[in-house]
């Protein structure tokens, strides 16, 4: 008889400490599971995803969190602006003022700070966290999941759970080693981002706000992250960056100096480090869940950082995983209709803002967005899924519907004046 595998010594291994891999293994340990984060990095370590969505504060209060990110005196996000390159324009939308909106405000965050009060607050419910070790590879068998991982000491270790959790990020581990990514059509972009002291940003009531600077085919974030530090990046085609032959810094300074809205903003501007790339950040995963594996947070796809919605859908996507994992692990099963409604769910609450995402860089969406008609309390139901209302009620959802029918409209007959975007 061959030897029978040896039992779990986990309820639950989390590959990946960031947002989606805390809120997970928070989710977890308050729920009386045995979780062992692999985390391949030191915390505090940088990461970019600075301009977090109102409706983040839900999944806050759902791990009880909040009190410590509260504590810890981030920047408040009263508002997002919208600016067209030129200066001509620019639109605002003010979270407290939505009819549809439960949460009045946000917080801008330095990543390395915020990630590392998720983290300890894992820690703190009873996680065990395992930092500078990476997860190398999993094998399924009838009782667990086997996972190698490298540790600070150079060797490698085995760790065996009833379920893995995939919140690798963008590395999409799991995923990425049964070849289930899927990228978006025409959709593959690079963004240049640094942190800088001496831009000057929107004081007063506006103190706070994100700002987005829409340019022919590409845009610019500014995030302030506090007094005299904001963090502004540079989304665009793949393509038309390589077509520049330019170095980043290169393309980042012509970028600026050639945008208005943005260069009006920078004559004091200092970069505090040499500019940071990421490229080809936009993809969807084939599938969530198989037996005993979830994938949650950018390790189920990530799209675009546009409307600012990756940290929330990555902790809320956290929270859900881990729950659909939870009762699998309670009824001892290794697929179970939780975890299939869990994919869908997560498929659906990113579909929305792909509609968004994908129609903010055609033509015809971009005039409506920047000449914004509240008719029938419109405008306030954008507004809320823009706040991170993923699952809107139906007072909102047939709001959005017609707008996107004005949008097609806009095409064939001026809804609004037909405005040149950039
Ligand atoms: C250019 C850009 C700008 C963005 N701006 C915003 C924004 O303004 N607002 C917003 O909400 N979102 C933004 N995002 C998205 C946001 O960064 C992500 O959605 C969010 O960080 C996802 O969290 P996560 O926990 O899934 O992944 P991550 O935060 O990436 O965490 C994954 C963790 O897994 C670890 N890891 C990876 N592989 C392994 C392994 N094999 N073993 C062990 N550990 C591993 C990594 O070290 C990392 O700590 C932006 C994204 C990009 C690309």
């Amino acid at each position: 008889m061959p030897a029978a595998d040896p039992p779990p010594d986990w309820d639950a291994i989390v590959i990946g400490g960031g947002p989606a891999g805390s809120s997970a293994a928070t989710t977890l340990a308050r729920s009386g599971k045995r979780v062992l984060v692999l985390e391949k990095a030191r915390f505090p370590r940088f990461h970019i995803g600075e301009s977090l969505l109102p409706y983040n504060r839900r999944v806050f209060d759902q791990l009880g969190v909040w009190p410590k990110i509260a504590a810890a005196g981030f920047m408040v996000k009263r508002g997002a602006q919208f600016w067209m390159g030129d200066a001509s324009r620019h639109t605002r939308l003010d979270f407290s003022k939505g009819s549809f909106t439960e949460f009045p405000e946000s917080i801008q965050v330095e990543r390395a700070t915020f990630d590392q009060i998720l983290l300890d607050h894992a820690r703190s419910c009873g996680a065990q966290v395992l930092e500078e070790t990476l997860a190398l590879d999993h094998q399924v068998d009838a009782t667990g999941v086997t996972v190698r991982h490298r540790g600070p000491d150079g060797l490698e270790h085995s760790s065996r759970a009833a379920f893995l959790i995939d919140a690798s990020g963008l590395s999409n581990h799991t995923a990425n080693l049964a070849d289930l990514r899927d990228d978006y059509p025409g959709h593959r972009k690079i963004a240049l981002f640094a942190h800088f002291s001496g831009v000057d940003m929107p004081a007063g009531e506006e103190h706070g706000d994100i700002l987005i600077v829409r340019r022919e085919q590409s845009w610019f974030w500014l995030i302030p992250l506090a007094d005299d530090k904001t963090s502004v990046g540079l989304v665009l085609d793949l393509q038309d960056f390589k077509n520049l032959r330019m170095k980043p810094e290169q393309v980042f300074e012509e970028a600026v100096r050639s945008t208005p809205a943005v260069a009006m903003r920078f004559s004091r501007a200092e970069p505090l480090h040499a500019p940071r790339v990421t490229v080809d950040f936009s993809y969807r995963n084939r599938s969530l869940v198989s037996p005993r594996v979830v994938r949650v947070g950018d390790a189920a796809g990530f799209i675009d950082p546009i409307f600012s919605s990756g940290v929330m859908l990555a902790m809320s996507s956290g929270v859900d995983g881990a729950l659909a994992a939870a009762r699998a692990i309670d009824a001892g099963q290794p697929m179970t209709r939780a975890l299939r409604r869990y994919e869908k769910n997560t498929w659906r609450d990113v579909g929305l803002y792909w509609r968004f995402i994908r129609r903010f860089y055609q033509l015809h969406f971009a005039q409506l967005f920047f000449q914004p008609v509240n008719k029938h309390r419109m405008v306030c139901a954008i507004q809320s899924v823009l706040a991170g209302r993923s699952r809107p009620p139906l007072a909102v959802r047939w709001r959005l519907h017609a707008f996107f029918l004005l949008v097609r409209l806009q095409k064939h007959l001026p809804v609004v004046e037909r405005i040149r975007i950039g």
